[in-house]
């Protein structure tokens, strides 16, 4: 029977169902090993990184994570970067196949004026911030002023908007990193917009998370009745299915002003980011409305406005993404998740996505190469194999225990390996 070793770069959600899509196609004909590398010390990609810590339950995909790398013939590679301590090229001659499963980790920018100012952040480095991500601890993000501007009308902006107008006391029983929480807890900021270039029936939310608003118990969540019920007739009479339930959700919201708390959260609709402003730091932002140029003072500035994939040297990227068709790149080489399709989607979204990468992979595969071992490339690394990584998660979740957290998260990489007896 044909035994087939494949690689998949990135230990993500895209990475986990790629792996899982290839453990169910192992039958008496053919049969998988896979060997999973991740840059950091912990996997998990976006669960651990990205996902808003307030947000628990969709953290708990990560059972089913635990139990893809639990399974026979599945190996992690983790604290080995590919491009630096291996090649591209060199899992492409040990394998028969590699699967890139990088996501997208850098932020879109706005290019307008003033987006380089200090106070002008992308989400992609705020998130992996609070997140307790090892390469963000050290982000400048003052929060002393007390006005915020959240740029985009999709789930992130969300996120970060939500973060910044939850009442800080909130997060002491999640796995939001400790330096987030202190800064969060002396953060002056008060009001936080949260602008959208179009109108409400062309936000990129989606309505659970505008339907958990009402249900924040410190911050009052604004949004313009006229505005909502403008977006109602524009939609017309026959709108989709989840332009509607946003429509609903935001009507409610709309409808129910609440102005008792001293935390307040506010929707712009139809404001398109011109400039910002500031000469040291933000200062404001200047956008253009229907109604004309409107500036909002403020002293922070999230984009949250869309992510383009990170390179790796050997792998081919145009306009964000890996060259691909169909999750087909070359040669042996295929890709998963947001690297190939671009940032969009939940992640249950990706189960579906590898799922149909990998039944072309499989189809692809001739016979076994049998050209050796990576560990012999890596014998200069330290690597936190999939036991080393348990310990990890262990000493995080019973550092949580006491102080009512799913996990205290470690963010330093020397502190993580100190986990893994490393
Ligand atoms: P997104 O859903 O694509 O939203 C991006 C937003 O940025 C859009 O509102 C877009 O507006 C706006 N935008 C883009 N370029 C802009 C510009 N130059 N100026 C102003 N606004 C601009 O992306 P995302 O929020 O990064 O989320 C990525 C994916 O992750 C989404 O599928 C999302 O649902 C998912 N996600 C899910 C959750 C959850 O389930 N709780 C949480 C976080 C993320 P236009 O429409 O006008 O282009």
């Amino acid at each position: 029977m044909p035994h087939f070793k494949v690689a998949i770069v990135g230990a993500g959600p895209a990475g986990y169902f790629a792996a899982q899509a290839l453990q169910n196609l192992a039958n008496e004909e053919q049969s998988f090993s896979i060997d999973m590398i991740e840059r950091l010390p912990t996997p998990w990609g976006l669960v651990r990184s990205g996902v808003a810590p307030d947000h628990p339950k969709i953290k708990t995909v990560s059972k089913v994570f635990e139990k893809i790398a639990n399974t026979e013939n599945f190996r992690l590679f983790a604290n080995v970067e590919v491009g630096a301590d291996i090649t591209v090229a060199q899992l492409q001659e040990k394998y028969d196949a590699v699967i890139i499963a990088t996501g997208s980790s850098i932020g879109k920018k706005l290019g307008i004026p003033g987006e380089e100012l200090r106070g002008s952040l992308s989400a992609a480095v705020f998130v992996p911030w609070y997140n307790a991500h090892p390469d963000f601890v050290g982000v400048d993000t003052p929060l002393d002023a007390d006005t915020a501007v959240v740029i985009g009308a999709g789930n992130v902006a969300m996120d970060v908007a939500r973060m910044l107008a939850l009442e800080p006391s909130e997060l002491d029983p999640t796995d939001t990193a400790d330096h987030a929480i202190d800064a969060l807890k002396k953060s002056n900021i008060r009001k936080v917009y949260i602008s959208a270039r179009r109108g409400p029936e062309h936000a990129a939310f989606t309505s659970p998370e505008l339907r958990e608003l009402p249900k924040l118990e410190h911050t009052n969540v604004v949004m313009r009745k006229e505005d909502i019920e403008a977006a109602i007739v524009r939609a017309g009479s026959e709108p989709e299915k989840d332009v509607k339930s946003n429509l609903d959700a935001m009507l409610l919201i709309a409808e129910n002003p609440k102005s008792e708390h001293e935390r307040t959260m506010e929707f712009l609709f139809q404001h398109t980011p011109k400039e910002i402003l500031g000469t040291d730091r933000v200062e404001g932002v200047i956008y253009s409305t229907p109604n004309g140029d409107v500036t909002i003072k403020c002293g922070l500035v999230i984009t949250a406005i869309g992510y383009q994939a990170q390179g790796i040297v050997g792998v081919p990227y145009e306009n964000g993404k890996v060259v691909n068709t169909d999750g087909r790149v070359n040669g042996n080489m295929y890709v998963v998740g947001w690297a190939k399709r671009g940032p969009s989607g939940v992640i249950g979204t990706n189960k579906s996505d590898a799922a149909a990468v990998i039944e072309l992979l499989v189809s692809d595969l001739k016979s076994p190469k049998n050209a050796g071992d990576i560990s012999e490339l890596l014998s200069h690394k330290v690597v936190v194999t999939q036991e080393l990584w348990q310990k990890i998660n262990e000493a995080e979740v019973t550092a949580g225990e006491p102080k009512g957290k799913p996990r205290v998260k470690s963010v330093e990489r020397t502190e993580l390996l100190k986990h893994a007896g490393l």
